[in-house]
Formats: C-alpha cells, sequence, structure tokens
C-alpha cells in the first residue's frame, strides 16, 4: 500500500461511515479476528461498523469481543443485503477472490461502497479500490496491526483489538511455529500481550474446547490416514457417514489435515472430507519446502491459499476424488521426492 493511498484511506476515516466488514466463508480464527479487530479499531473513530459473516463459524471463536455483534449473512440475509447497500466503505479481509463469501457476492459487487481489501493469500482479484495484499505475512491479523501502524494508531490499540488479532496470528501460524512466523511477528505478538492480550487464555478459549465425539472424529481420521512412501505423500479420508457417526460440527476438522504433514518424512498431505448436502469433497492440501500446494489446489481442485496451505473441491465422489489425487502426484515428482 503506498503512502498516498494510506493518507486516502486516513482521510476517508476522518468522518464517521457506514463501514461493512467481510471474512470468508466458514471463516476460521485469522477471518474472524481480523474483522473484529478492525471493528474495534474503527469503532474508536464512531463509524457506524458492521461485521457481516457469509455464514457461521465454529463455536471456539464465539467468545471473541464483539462477537454478539455479528451478523451472519445466511440468517439474516436481508438485513444484511441493506446494510451492505448503504454502506460507505466495505473492508473485505482474509480472502483474495469474491467467489469465497458465496451468496454475499453480488451483493458486494453492485455495492457502491470504496472497498478495500487487506489480505495474505496469493494473487489477490482486483474487485477493490484499495487493495493491502502481503502473501509473505503470517496472517491477515498481522496486516491489520501493520495497517494500524500505518495509520499511526498503534498507541490507541486496546484489549478488545489485541484479543482478536492475537487469536488469529495464533491460529494461522499454527501457534507461532510455521515458517511464516517471523520476528516480526513475535514483537507483534509481545506488543499485543503488553496491550492486554491474555495469551494463556486465548490458546485455552481456542484450542482446550474438544468435545468427546471430536476426538472420536479424530481417532477415525487417524485410522483412515494413508501414506504414499513413493511421493512422501500422505492423506486421510472422512466419508458423510462417518462425519455422522461422530456428530460433526463445523470446525471439528479444522487442523486435522496437519497429522498427516507430521509423520516422518511427509512432504505432502491432503484431507478428503465429504459433504453430501452441498455434493462436494471438501479437501485442504499442507506441505512443507517448495511444494507449492496453491497451484495444485488451484489447477485440479478448484481452489487455492498458500503456497504451503490451500484448499479446494472436488464434484467427483470421494473413490474417484482419491483416484484423480494419486494420477496427478507424479507431475509433482520433482519437488515430491526431492
Ligand atoms: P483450509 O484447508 O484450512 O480450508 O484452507 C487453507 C488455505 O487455503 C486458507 O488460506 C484458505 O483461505 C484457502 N482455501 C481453502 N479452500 C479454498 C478454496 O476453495 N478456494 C480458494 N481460493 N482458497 C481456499
Ligand atoms: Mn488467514
Amino acid at each position: 500500500m503506498t503512502t498516498n493511498e494510506i493518507a486516502e484511506i486516513k482521510s476517508l476515516l476522518q468522518e464517521p461511515k457506514n463501514i461493512v466488514i467481510v471474512p470468508h466463508k466458514n471463516p476460521d480464527g485469522d477471518a474472524m479476528g481480523s474483522t473484529l479487530g478492525l471493528l474495534h479499531y474503527l469503532n474508536l473513530y464512531n463509524h457506524d461498523a458492521v461485521v457481516i459473516t457469509p455464514n457461521n463459524y465454529p463455536h471456539f471463536l464465539q467468545w471473541l469481543p464483539g462477537n454478539d455483534s455479528v451478523i451472519n449473512f445466511e440468517k439474516h440475509a436481508s438485513k444484511a443485503a441493506h446494510l451492505i447497500k448503504k454502506s460507505d466503505l466495505i473492508f473485505t479481509l482474509d480472502f483474495n477472490a469474491l467467489h469465497r463469501i458465496g451468496q454475499m457476492e453480488q451483493h458486494v459487487l453492485s455495492a457502491n461502497a470504496i472497498k478495500i481489501l487487506i489480505d495474505h493469500h496469493q494473487q489477490p482479484d482486483a474487485y477493490a479500490k484499495y487493495r493491502y495484499s502481503e502473501p509473505s505475512i503470517c496472517s491477515t491479523c498481522q496486516m491489520v496491526y501493520h495497517f494500524i501502524d500505518m495509520l499511526k494508531d498503534t498507541d490507541k490499540i486496546n484489549r478488545s483489538i489485541a484479543t482478536c488479532l492475537y487469536t488469529g496470528i495464533m491460529t494461522d501460524t499454527g501457534s507461532f511455529r510455521f515458517p511464516s512466523t517471523t520476528s516480526e511477528t513475535h514483537k507483534i505478538i509481545a506488543s499485543l500481550i503488553d496491550k492486554g492480550a491474555n495469551n494463556a487464555q486465548i490458546h485455552s478459549n481456542v484450542y482446550d474446547t474438544n468435545s468427546y465425539s471430536k476426538l472420536q472424529l479424530l481417532g477415525c481420521a487417524m485410522n483412515n490416514l494413508e501414506i504414499i512412501k513413493e511421493y512422501n505423500t500422505a492423506y486421510i479420508t472422512l466419508s458423510q457417514e462417518e462425519l455422522d457417526t461422530y456428530n460433526y460440527k463445523k470446525g471439528d476438522t479444522e487442523g486435522v489435515v496437519n497429522y498427516g504433514l507430521s509423520v516422518n518424512g511427509i512432504k505432502f498431505a491432503a484431507i478428503f472430507i465429504e459433504n453430501q448436502a452441498e455434493g462436494i469433497i471438501k479437501i485442504s492440501l499442507r506441505s512443507k519446502g517448495a511444494i507449492d500446494v496453491n497451484t495444485i489446489a488451484r489447477t485440479h481442485f478448484n481452489g487455492g491459499g498458500h503456497i504451503n496451505a490451500a484448499g479446494g473441491r472436488s464434484t467427483l465422489s470421494m473413490e474417484k476424488t482419491l483416484e484423480k489425487f494419486k494420477l496427478i502426484l507424479p507431475q509433482y515428482s520433482n519437488d515430491l521426492q526431492s
């Protein structure tokens, strides 16, 4: 983002505005942390700001400060559509393409509002007037911190902002262990703790929320883990029947794909999760090193994401999807076998 653009945004924010803040569908910790963190920041300037999510999000995020003010488009479509229509500014956070907000896309596209994108995914689309895109940064939450910093307002970061931003940085870095975690990230995390983020409590709120059935589902996923030694690849499947057996709830499978990557020597991991209602297999891909799962997801599975973490979907059956997956591995043998 240029100094000029920052100056323009700063001047836009001088007067109270109607502002809508939007995360991607099935929002995760970074999506909710960044949108609510930005909301608390904008509230300091008496804007009429609201977070509208395309759909619901997991229970382990529903304690975040400002959670009660969030509007779920799926539940309150007409109210949300009205707010989008009359907004002056729309911030879109933690996604790079408008189709990632599902049914909300047409409303955001047709709104007259000035659009501002803040996101760390590769290759963002060009729908926003202002684009702050930085794929090297670990999380959109860290980018919101930098955004506030560019507006020369870090001294205004309060406990609510700090708590939200801490949460998303923590979840998107796998609790500060992924390569995207830099010394800058740790400096920002330290300052968020100084501003009132209760690190131990936040970790506990997010991760100590397992239900018995969720752990049983994890056990099922571990039983289904397969290794393709030749390509240093691991994959996990979960059928609709298995999800039903263990009373699957949104968020229950988050992070499960990482177990595949934790197997000694594995460089590429996938999870295939059947969703009968949508008629798809939802796919998450993770990798180590040079294996570019963003490209794999884009090329073969209608998706995208980052170099080492991406997602996509398949409309084939589970069996056919797995066949397709195994057939594409030889194309990437250079990276997988090195
Ligand atoms: P996850 O596997 O945790 O759902 O997503 C991993 C990363 O890939 C996230 O950054 C997410 O935003 C992105 N991603 C997941 N699914 C899709 C998809 O269907 N399309 C695109 N473009 N990105 C996705
Ligand atoms: Mn993110």
